[in-house]
């Protein structure tokens, strides 16, 4: 998973790297590991990147010395045993036909392996299928940007939300299914390309539409063109990002996502009543799903877990002591909030177990009388191939355990998950619309059998 921010400015009159640092800050949700921006005043690309979070990255010097009018800016995810300063983005290459050109890219391609072979990567330098993607631009025969990409995605498959952007241009795509976000705004004089609206509302643009499954959007001092390059498109948007992933404030196909979640809670209530005193949300992702619960039910809402919003992922590793604290260094309870209180607790969803099991036990700790564990997606059953780091197989507790071994690993009175109909209804787009693989196995790209056992993640 990662988040994208690619800016043209025609009115030239902007700091485009400070614009695309801020609408990085605000993606910063999509990916902690590493962040970068590409910047281009009509002659040369500059990058600057590293790892670590976009405000570890980036400093006041830096920002100064990124000047153009063209920039492409990234968040990379966290992925364990991948993290590696040569796999952050965007990536910068030259092709054989002298063009220079930076690429970033969300999404996860599934025929890695295989294109390695055939493009001739025997050891790429980076386990990235985006520096793959660099390397067949690099190497194609068309000196004409938008027809090599065009050929490169004949042969890929998988999710891939990309921006590439050359000197003067930028060149935005979407794989057929749309599996990842990525819309289009407008600022005064420049256009956008990001993946999420959030990030368009930080630098007080305007949404425009999304790019379309299939599609690829070239901006440049000629305005904005679009091309099909695809006609088989089957719109298949990642059912995760509407649960977990984006933000709450972005819209995604017209879908607030935060009032997509509320519905689920509420649809969640509709499902599985319970008799109890107050509802409690799991900050932050379980919190708008709470809030439906209570609305539906009228059972009070009540913030009982404390977020601390400023540990995000550290370079500091916890002493052992520490780590027996676990979920205390992100979340810690009020007390008498629950004491002697039946409480539902809300998440948006459970992936191994291990997290909620912790906070159960914290709450149970804090004296609550019963517990009832409500998820507001149905049980991750399957792995995700397309860039969201759910695990392995037999990793995911709801591939393996029954609902009364969860509830009983748990420790809670009663477990709830909405069902995928009630989820769907929540989401409010047509059922054959979403990718829902995670819940019920059905890939809308082919998974080779080879990265199913392997479960390979490259991002
Ligand atoms: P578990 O109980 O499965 O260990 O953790 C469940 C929690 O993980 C939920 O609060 C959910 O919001 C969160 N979660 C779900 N998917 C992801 C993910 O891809 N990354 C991170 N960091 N948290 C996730
Ligand atoms: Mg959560």
């Amino acid at each position: 998973m990662c988040g994208l921010f690619g800016i043209f400015d025609s009115s030239k009159d902007k700091e485009v790297a400070r614009l695309a640092y801020f609408a990085l800050y605000s993606l910063q949700h999509r990916g902690q590991e590493s962040a970068g921006i590409t910047v281009s005043d009509g002659e040369k690309l500059t990058t600057h990147k590293g790892m670590g979070l976009v405000s570890q990255v980036f400093s006041e010097p830096v920002l100064t010395g990124l000047t153009g009018y063209v920039g492409l800016g990234h968040v990379r995810y966290s992925t364990t045993g991948s993290s590696n300063l040569k796999n952050a983005q965007p990536f910068e290459v030259t092709t054989r036909h002298g063009l220079q050109l930076a690429i970033a890219h969300n999404g996860n391609l599934v025929n890695f392996d295989r294109l390695c072979a055939s493009a001739g990567i025997t050891e790429p330098t980076t386990s990235s299928d985006t520096e793959l993607m660099a390397r067949l631009l690099q190497n194609a025969d068309s000196t004409d940007i938008e027809q090599a990409i065009l050929e490169m995605t004949r042969k890929i498959h998988g999710a891939y939300s990309v921006v590439v952007m050359t000197p003067d241009r930028l060149i935005a795509f979407r794989d057929p299914c749309g599996i990842r976000p990525l819309c289009i705004g407008k600022i005064d004089g420049a256009t956008i390309v990001t993946s999420e609206t959030c990030a368009l509302d930080i630098v007080g643009a305007k949404y425009i539409r999304e790019v379309e499954p299939g599609e690829m959007v070239t901006i440049s001092k000629e305005g904005l063109v679009s091309k099909i390059i695809s006609h088989e498109t089957r719109r298949a948007m990642c059912v995760f990002e509407y649960i977990y992933f984006a933000r709450p404030d972005s819209i995604i196909y017209g879908k607030n996502l935060y009032h997509v979640r509320v519905n689920m809670g509420r649809n969640l209530a509709r499902e599985h009543p319970v008799e109890a005193d107050i509802v409690i949300g799991v900050p932050d992702s379980g919190t708008p799903a709470a809030i439906g619960f209570s609305k539906e039910t009228g059972i009070p809402y009540d913030d009982g877990l404390i977020k601390n919003r400023y540990v995000g992922r550290t370079f500091i590793h916890p002493t052992q002591l520490m780590r027996e604290m676990g979920v205390k260094i992100k979340l810690n309870p009020i007390r008498d909030i629950f004491e002697n209180k039946r409480v539902v607790v809300v998440d948006d969803s459970i992936v191994r177990g291990t997290t909620s099991r912790k906070i159960i036990q914290l709450i149970r700790e804090s004296g609550a009388r019963e517990v009832h564990m409500r998820v507001s997606s149905p049980p991750v059953t399957h792995p995700c191939f397309y860039g969201i780091d759910t695990a392995t197989r037999s990793e995911l507790i709801a591939s393996k355990a029954s609902m009364e071994e969860i509830r009983q690993h748990l420790n809670v009175d009663s477990l709830g998950y909405l069902s995928i109909a009630g989820m769907v209804q929540a989401i409010n787009i047509p059922h054959d619309e979403l990718d829902l693989a995670c819940l019920n196995g059905k890939y809308p790209v082919e998974i080779p059998e080879a990265l199913q056992e392997l479960k390979l993640i490259f991002k």
